[in-house]
């Protein structure tokens, strides 16, 4: 397996990178990277993988990225948190050029295995209404009410790997994944999630004396936030395993996001006085991700404490920042 060409789309980002990163420290020899961005704007780069900048919305650059591997793991997309999500609808549902095209290539050089990153926006926001949720089971995506744009695109994604599954035999495994943190995300300029921007906040405000938060929302919107180390074993597991369905991949510590901000408080060594925004992109009131397929399928589950990613994170953070501040290159 080692030998094996892995192809891990969506490289110059956050999950793709770890991706990668993680694949190498297993001793995977033949991994090729692709991504849009220019090579120099990955957020992490190995200059021993084969790394190629190609725009998979087309078809003929999703061939060149397919052929010869045996396993596809397919990251690349239009995404960001709610602000993002919220205010590029259009944009986010464009990614479904990348994943038709990429099936269509996977199918067409004889990949093996093909892994399709979902998300937890795919479920019927009629069942996240309250803070205190009930943790979604898979079923719950249908009938369908999606997050608008973003949700639905994954969710119209997910079907075409069902039936490319059915239909061409292609061995398609699809993860649902619960807002994903850790280092080497995306932490400034409009596409960074909650973990983040809560972690620079704090950092902005202890750096310079502030004794401010701005918080989007109320503060009482409810989530799991899952540390990118757990995210990276449960999508190879789910790769490897005989998942045939959409599966959730998340945390199922439920935290809101006042408790959120006490967390990286504590890790700062700050309190501030919270400013709430309630006008703020926030999305769904509570959401929580039910992890018994997953455990049933895999005996495992994400288990990393989120005040310990949230260190880790802050830690990252805190030094991208001060980089920043000597007007040194900092990633994200
Ligand atoms: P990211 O934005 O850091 O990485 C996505 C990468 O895809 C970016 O580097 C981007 O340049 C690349 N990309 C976009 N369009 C492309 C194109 N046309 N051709 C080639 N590359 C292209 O995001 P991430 O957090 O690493 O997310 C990875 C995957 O996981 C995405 O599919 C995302 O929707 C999914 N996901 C992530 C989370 C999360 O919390 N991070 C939650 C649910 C689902």
């Amino acid at each position: 397996m080692r030998d094996d060409l892995i192809l891990v789309t969506g490289a110059g980002g956050f999950i793709g990178g770890s991706l990668v990163a993680d694949l190498r420290r297993q001793g995977c020899k033949r991994i090729r990277a692709v991504d849009i961005k220019p090579f120099g704007e990955w957020y992490q780069k190995f200059e021993d993988a084969e790394n190629l900048v190609l725009d998979l919305e087309t078809r003929e650059n999703c061939l060149l990225a397919a052929r010869g591997a045996r396993r596809v793991y397919n990251l690349a997309a239009n995404m960001g948190g709610m602000g993002f999500i919220e205010n590029n609808k259009a944009l986010c549902m464009l990614s479904v050029l990348i994943n038709t095209h990429m099936l269509l290539a996977a199918r067409d050089c004889g990949v093996e295995r093909y892994f399709f990153s979902s998300s937890a926006c795919v479920y019927n926001a009629e069942k996240q209404k309250d803070p205190e949720v009930t943790s979604l089971k898979e079923e719950d995506a249908y009938p369908a009410l999606a997050e608008d744009g973003y949700g639905w695109e994954k969710l119209f994604s997910e079907r075409m790997c069902r039936h490319f599954r059915e239909d061409y035999g292609l061995a398609t495994r699809v993860a649902r994944f619960h807002n994903v943190y850790g280092p080497h995300g995306t932490w400034d300029g409009g596409r960074e999630k909650a973990p983040a921007a809560i972690c620079r906040k704090v950092i902005q405000a202890k750096v310079s004396g502030g004794k401010e938060i701005e918080i989007w929302g109320t503060g009482e919107r409810t989530r799991s936030f899952m540390y990118i180390d757990d995210c990276l074993k449960g999508t190879q597991m789910i790769l490897a395993s005989g998942l045939t369905e959409p599966v959730n991949l998340g945390s199922s510590e439920l935290v809101s996001v006042n408790r959120l901000v006490d967390l990286v408080e504590g890790i700062a060594g700050v309190k501030l006085k919270r400013v709430y925004l309630p006008g703020a992109p926030q999305g769904v009131a509570g959401r929580n991700s039910d992890n018994t397929r997953l455990r049933s399928h895999l005996g495992w589950e994400p288990s990393i404490p989120l005040r310990e990613g949230l260190e880790k994170t802050y830690s990252w953070i805190y030094d991208q920042y001060m980089k920043r501040q000597r007007g040194e290159r900092a990633l994200s």
